[in-house]
C-alpha cells in the first residue's frame, strides 16, 4: 500500500454503487472504525464475490476505473511531518548556533556593532545552508522512497495483472504468493496452504492458517477470522486468492496506520560520532579562545575589549560550521548515486555500513547467475538425451545419440517432460514483435521446463486440459521440491489423480520406492540410487543445476497406502511418499558477465564472498571456481546437513578458509552470518524469501532482490538491488568507502584553514606585540563566512577515487576524526597555509620597510596591505589545498584538475569575494582591507601551484611507497 499526503478518500466518493458494498469499502455509516461486514465472511466464497459486485475472472478495467473514481486511491495518510519554519529554526537554536548569538551580542554590548553583525551574519548563512542541505538531503530521500512502489497481482478481466498496491479497489481479486505483501483488507476465496503472518496488526509471529471456508463462529477478533486477510500483512506460506473489501484507511492497518508512521528517526553512528566531534571542537575552540584571551591580555597588555574581539575570532574560527548538514548530504547524494548503479539503499546509515563490509554472504541463482535457465540434459534410467538451443524461445530439438526424439518415442521421456511441465506455476508469453525474447512469469527454473516439453512435442495447453491441476504442494526451499496432483480423465490402473513431483534430485529419490525404466515400474534399488546420484553428479560437476521429476497414482494405490479422498488432507508428508523415479532434467544457467571482475574487486578490496546456496554442492563449487570466488583446491563445501552437526567452533574455523555452503536451508543463513559476526567481520547477505528476513535483519547490510525478492524479504533488507547482480552490491560498497573517504576530505579541508588563521595570532601573541597582528577578527570571518564553504561543498560530490577499492575495508571503530587526519590537516596542510599567509604578510611589510606598526596604528596603509595579503594568501592557499583535499594518494591531475564542476564554482566565487571586500570601500572599512596591486596578485597566483607541487610530490612518494610494498610481497 502506498503512503502519501492525501485526504481519506474513501469516505468522500462512496456514492451511486451498491449499498453494501458501499459500506464494506468505507466502514459502518458513521464513521467510526466498526468491524468487518459479518456476512462477508459467514457466507461463501462464490457469495462473497457476488455482494462484492465481482466474479472469479475479476473486475473489467472500466469497472475497475469507475471504482477507483469511486473510492480513491488505496493509500496510507502519512502521519504529520515536522512543519518547515521549525525545521528551519532548529538550525538556529542548536548549541554552536547559541554560542555565536552570544558573542555577537557580547560584540554589541561591547560598542563594537560591525563585530556583533558578522558574528551573527556568519550564523544566519550556516544556519540557511544548512536548511537547505537538509532540504536537499530529505528530497533525495523522499525521491528514492518512491523508486520503491509496491505492487499487487490480480485478476482483472479474467487476466492476470500486476499493478500498482495503490490501484487496488474493493472487489479485485489478488493472487497470493509467499512472500507477497498484502496490500488490502480481503476475504480469502481460494487457499492452498495459505498461512500469513499478521504481526504487524496483532504481535503475533506465528503465521495464521487462513481458509476460504465460511467462518460462522462469533466472538473473533478481525485478526482471528481465518477467512480475512488484512492490509500489512504478508503470506508466509502458500498461496492463495482474495476478493479485495477495503482500501486505505479503512483497513485495518489504516487505524493503526499512525501509531506505527511516529517512530522517531535513529541517528547513525556516523551521525553520532559527527555529532561528538562538533562538541569536542566546540570545547576545543572555547580553550583557544580562553587560552589567547588571557595571552592578550596578560602577555601582550592589550585592553580588555581587544582581548575580547581576539578570542572571539578563534572561537569562531575552530567551530565546524555546517558539518552535520554538509555530511547529511554526502550521504543522500551516495545514496542516490547507489541508485544510479542499481542499489536502492532504504536508510542513509546503511552507507557506511557499506563502506566498512568485510564479507559478502551471497546466494548464488540469480545473483552470481543469470537465472536464465536451459535445459541441455535430459536423463532416463534406459537413455540420456541432449536438448539443443538456447533460452525460452521452443526452438531446438531432443537428441540422443546422432538421432531426434520426440517425447511419443519413449514413455519414459514423455512422462518425464509432462510431468516437468504439469509441475510448475511459470508462464511464457511468445514475443509480439519480431526480434524480440520470450517473456518469463514466474520463477525460470520452472519456465525452462516447459520448453523442453515443448522441444519433445508436448503442448502445454493441450496437456493442462487434459490433466487438470487440482492441488498444489507449493515449492518450498526447506523442503527443496514441489508437488501438484491433477486429475486424470479416465481412471489408470484405478487412480484417478496423479501427483507429480519435481525437486533436488537427492530430495526426490529418498522418497522414491519406485523407478521408470524402459517403460516400466521397477522398485528402487541401492544400485539404481548411486546410478541416478552419479549422473547428478556428472551434471553438476560442469555447473549445471539438475531437477528430479517423479509421480505418484492416487486413487487405488498399488502401494497399498491409502490416501484420503479429499483433497485438503492432501500435505506434503501424505502425499511426497513412495513416489515412482521418472528422470533428471538438467540445465545450465551462466554466470553474470559482470560478475567475475566485480569478485576480482572484492579480491582487491580485502572483501571475501561466501557464497550460501540452495543448490547442490558440486554445482555450486563449480560455479564459485568459473567466477573466481573460489581459487586453488583449498575449499570446503558444506551442507546444510553438515553444518546442523557442526559446532560453533567448527563452524568458525571453516570460515577462516574459502568455503561455499550448499543446500542450505534459508534459516540457517543466520548462523553462517552470526558466525561471522562473532569473528568481527562486517557482513553483506543476500535473500529473496521470507525464510531469507531473519538473517537479511541480523545481517550489517541485508540485500534483497528487487526482481525476484519477495516483499518480505525487501522489507527486511537495508538495500534492495533492482537488477538481482552481485556487480551492484559491489558497486554499492565502492560508493559506500567513497563517501566516508569524502566525508573525510571535507572534515580535513574546514579544519585545514583553522593553522593559517590561528598562527597568525600566534605569531603577533609571542611576539609580545612585536609583529602587529597579521589577520584582523574580521579577516577571520571573512575566511569563515564565505570563502570556504562553496568549496568544501564540492568535497562531498567526488567520485570515488581508483583506489578506493585497492584498501581493506575500513575498521568500523576508526573515528572519522583520527590523529591521521589531525597530523595531516594542522601539521601539514595547515603550515603550508601558514607559511603562504605569513610570507605575504611580511613581503608586504619588506618591500615598504618595516613599519612596526602598533595596533592602534590600523589606519596605516601599509599595514592594511599585510593584513589584506594575510588573509588573500590563506585563501590562495586553500585554493590548493582543497585541490590536494580531493584524492589521498592519486594524483589530482589524474582525475582532473577541473572535473569537480562545484568545487570549480566555489574557488571562482571566493576568488571574486575576495577581490569584492578588498575594491568595495564600504566593505573596506568593516574588513580592513585595501585593493592590492598587480605585484601582490603575481604572488598570490604562486601559492596554489606551489602547495599542489608541494603534496603531489608525497603523494607520488606515497604511491611509489606503496608499489615497492606490494611487489615486495608478492616477491615473497
Ligand atoms: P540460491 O539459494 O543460490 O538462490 P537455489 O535457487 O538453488 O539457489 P532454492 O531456491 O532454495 O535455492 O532451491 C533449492 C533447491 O530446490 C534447488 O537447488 C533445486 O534443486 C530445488 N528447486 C528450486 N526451485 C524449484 C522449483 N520451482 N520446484 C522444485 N524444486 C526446485
Amino acid at each position: 500500500m502506498g503512503t502519501q499526503n492525501t485526504a481519506s478518500p474513501q469516505k468522500a466518493a462512496a456514492d451511486g454503487l451498491d449499498p453494501h458494498l458501499r459500506q464494506v469499502a468505507s466502514g459502518p455509516a458513521g464513521g467510526e472504525s466498526g468491524d468487518l461486514p459479518d456476512n462477508i465472511r459467514r457466507t461463501t466464497a462464490d457469495a462473497a464475490l457476488a455482494l462484492l459486485g465481482t466474479g472469479p475472472g475479476g473486475l473489467t478495467d472500466e469497472e475497475a476505473a469507475e471504482r477507483q473514481r469511486r473510492y480513491g486511491k488505496n493509500l496510507i495518510e502519512s502521519a504529520r511531518k515536522r512543519s518547515p519554519v521549525l525545521a528551519f529554526l532548529s538550525n538556529f537554536t542548536h548549541l554552536m548556533a547559541i554560542l555565536l548569538w552570544v558573542a555577537g551580542a557580547i560584540a554589541f554590548v561591547a560598542g563594537l556593532p560591525e563585530l556583533g553583525c558578522a558574528v551573527w551574519l556568519v550564523n544566519i548563512i550556516n544556519g540557511v545552508f544548512s536548511f537547505w542541505q537538509e532540504h536537499r538531503a530529505s528530497q533525495a530521500t523522499e525521491a528514492l522512497k518512491k523508486m520503491l512502489p509496491a505492487y499487487a497481482n490480480v485478476i482483472r478481466g479474467g487476466r492476470e495483472q500486476k499493478v500498482l498496491a495503490e490501484d487496488l479497489v474493493p472487489g479485485d481479486i489478488m493472487l497470493l504468493a509467499e512472500g507477497d505483501r498484502i496490500s488490502a483488507d480481503a476475504r480469502v476465496i481460494a487457499s492452498s496452504d495459505l498461512q500469513v503472518n499478521q504481526s504487524t496488526l496483532n504481535g503475533e509471529s506465528n503465521p495464521s492458517r487462513k481458509t476460504s471456508d465460511a467462518v460462522p463462529e462469533d466472538g473473533l477478533t478481525p485478526a482471528e477470522i481465518p477467512n480475512l486477510v488484512f492490509a500489512g500483512t504478508s503470506v508466509s506460506e502458500g498461496n492463495g486468492r482474495a476478493v479485495v473489501l477495503r482500501i486505505g484507511m479503512a483497513t485495518e492497518f489504516g487505524k493503526i496506520a499512525n501509531l506505527t508512521q511516529n517512530m522517531e528517526e535513529v541517528r547513525s553512528p556516523l551521525q553520532r560520532d559527527l555529532d561528538r566531534l562538533t562538541k569536542q571542537v566546540t570545547v576545543f575552540a572555547m580553550c583557544m579562545g580562553l587560552a589567547f584571551f588571557s595571552l592578550s591580555l596578560f602577555v601582550v597588555h592589550e585592553p580588555f575589549a581587544q582581548s575580547f574581539i581576539f578570542a572571539l575570532g578563534m572561537v569562531v574560527a575552530f567551530i565546524p560550521e555546517g558539518l552535520l548538514p554538509t555530511v547529511t548530504l554526502s550521504l543522500a547524494m551516495a545514496v542516490q548515486r547507489m541508485s544510479r548503479r542499481n542499489a536502492l539503499v532504504k536508510k542513509l546509515d546503511s552507507v557506511e555500513a557499506l563502506g566498512s563490509t568485510s564479507v559478502i554472504c551471497t546466494d548464488k541463482t540469480g545473483t552470481l547467475t543469470q537465472n536464465e535457465m536451459t535445459v541441455n540434459h535430459l536423463w532416463t534410467a534406459s537413455r540420456e538425451y541432449g536438448v539443443t538451443g538456447v533460452g525460452y524461445a521452443p526452438e531446438g530439438r531432443i537428441e540422443s545419440e546422432g538421432a531426434a526424439y520426440r517425447a511419443v518415442d519413449d514413455p519414459d521421456l514423455e512422462l518425464l517432460l509432462e510431468g516437468g511441465l504439469l509441475c510448475g506455476n511459470a508462464r511464457l508469453r511468445a514475443p509480439e514483435e519480431e526480434g524480440r525474447r520470450y517473456e518469463v512469469y514466474g520463477d525460470p527454473t520452472e519456465a525452462c521446463l516447459i520448453v523442453s516439453a515443448q522441444k519433445g512435442g508436448i503442448d502445454p495447453a493441450e496437456l493442462e486440459r487434459r490433466m487438470p491441476r487440482v492441488k498444489e504442494l507449493p515449492f518450498e526451499s526447506r523442503r527443496k521440491r514441489m508437488t501438484t496432483v491433477h486429475a486424470l480423465e479416465e481412471p489408470v490402473d484405478g487412480a484417478m489423480r496423479v501427483a507429480f513431483t519435481k525437486g533436488a534430485p537427492n530430495e526426490v529419490v529418498r522418497l522414491a520406492d519406485r523407478v521408470r525404466v524402459g517403460g516400466r515400474v521397477v522398485p528402487m534399488t541401492d544400485g539404481m540410487r548411486e546410478r541416478i546420484m552419479a549422473a547428478n553428479d556428472a551434471y553438476a560437476a560442469d555447473g549445471l543445476r539438475v531437477l528430479a521429476v517423479a509421480y505418484r497414482a492416487l486413487g487405488a494405490d498399488a502401494a497399498g497406502e491409502g490416501v484420503p479422498a479429499s483433497l485438503s488432507a492432501y500435505t506434503p508428508d501424505v502425499i511426497e511418499r513412495h513416489l515412482t523415479f521418472v528422470g533428471l532434467e538438467a540445465m545450465m544457467d551462466p554466470p553474470r558477465p559482470e560478475v567475475a571482475a566485480a569478485v576480482a574487486e572484492c579480491r582487491r578490496a580485502g572483501i571475501r564472498i561466501v557464497m550460501i546456496t540452495g543448490d547442490y554442492g558440486l554445482t555450486a563449487a563449480s560455479i564459485a571456481r568459473r567466477i573466481g570466488i573460489v581459487e586453488g583446491d583449498d575449499l570446503s563445501v558444506i551442507s546444510g546437513f553438515e553444518l546442523s552437526k557442526m559446532g560453533d567452533e567448527e563452524l568458525r574455523a571453516k570460515l577462516a578458509g574459502q568455503v561455499v555452503f550448499a543446500r542450505m536451508a534459508p534459516e540457517q543463513k543466520l548462523r553462517v552470518v552470526s558466525a561471522l559476526q562473532e569473528m568481527g567481520e562486517i557482513v553483506a547477505v543476500t535473500g529473496d524469501g521470507v525464510n531469507d528476513a531473519p538473517a537479511l535483519k541480523k545481517a550489517d547490510i541485508g540485500v534483497a532482490m528487487g526482481v525476484a525478492g519477495t516483499d518480505v524479504a525487501k522489507e527486511a533488507a537495508d538495500m534492495i538491488l533492482t537488477d538481482d547482480n552481485f556487480a551492484s552490491i559491489v558497486a554499492a560498497i565502492e560508493e559506500g568507502r567513497a563517501v566516508y573517504s569524502n566525508i573525510r576530505k571535507f572534515l580535513l579541508y574546514i579544519l585545514n584553514s583553522n593553522a593559517p588563521e590561528a598562527v597568525p595570532n600566534a605569531v603577533y601573541l609571542l611576539s609580545g606585540g612585536a609583529v602587529p597582528l597579521p589577520l584582523t577578527t574580521m579577516q577571520i570571518l571573512t575566511i569563515d563566512l564565505g570563502t570556504d564553504m562553496l568549496p568544501a561543498l564540492g568535497l562531498g560530490t567526488e567520485p570515488p577515487e581508483a583506489t578506493v577499492m585497492d584498501q581493506p575495508p575500513r575498521d568500523p571503530n576508526e573515528r572519522l576524526l583520527n590523529r591521521r587526519v589531525l597530523v595531516k590537516a594542522f601539521l601539514w596542510y595547515g603550515l603550508m597555509g601558514s607559511a603562504a599567509a605569513m610570507v605575504g604578510y611580511f613581503l608586504v611589510n619588506l618591500l615598504n620597510g618595516w613599519p612596526a606598526v602598533p595596533l592602534a596604528g590600523e589606519g596605516d596603509p601599509v599595514y592594511i596591505q599585510a593584513t589584506t595579503m594575510t588573509l588573500a594568501g590563506i585563501v590562495f592557499a586553500q585554493i590548493g589545498q582543497v585541490m590536494n583535499c580531493r584524492t589521498e594518494r592519486t594524483s589530482v591531475f589524474k582525475i582532473g584538475l577541473l572535473s569537480n564542476r562545484q568545487i570549480v564554482v566555489g574557488i571562482v566565487f571566493e576568488v571574486a569575494l575576495i577581490v569584492f571586500l578588498t575594491v568595495f570601500p564600504p566593505l573596506q572599512g568593516v574588513f580592513h582591507t585595501v585593493p592590492l596591486g598587480w605585484q601582490d596578485y603575481v604572488f598570490l597566483c604562486c601559492i596554489p601551484p606551489v602547495v599542489i607541487a608541494i603534496e603531489e610530490a608525497r603523494k607520488a612518494w606515497l604511491r611509489r611507497r606503496a608499489a615497492r610494498r606490494r611487489d615486495g610481497g608478492s616477491a615473497r
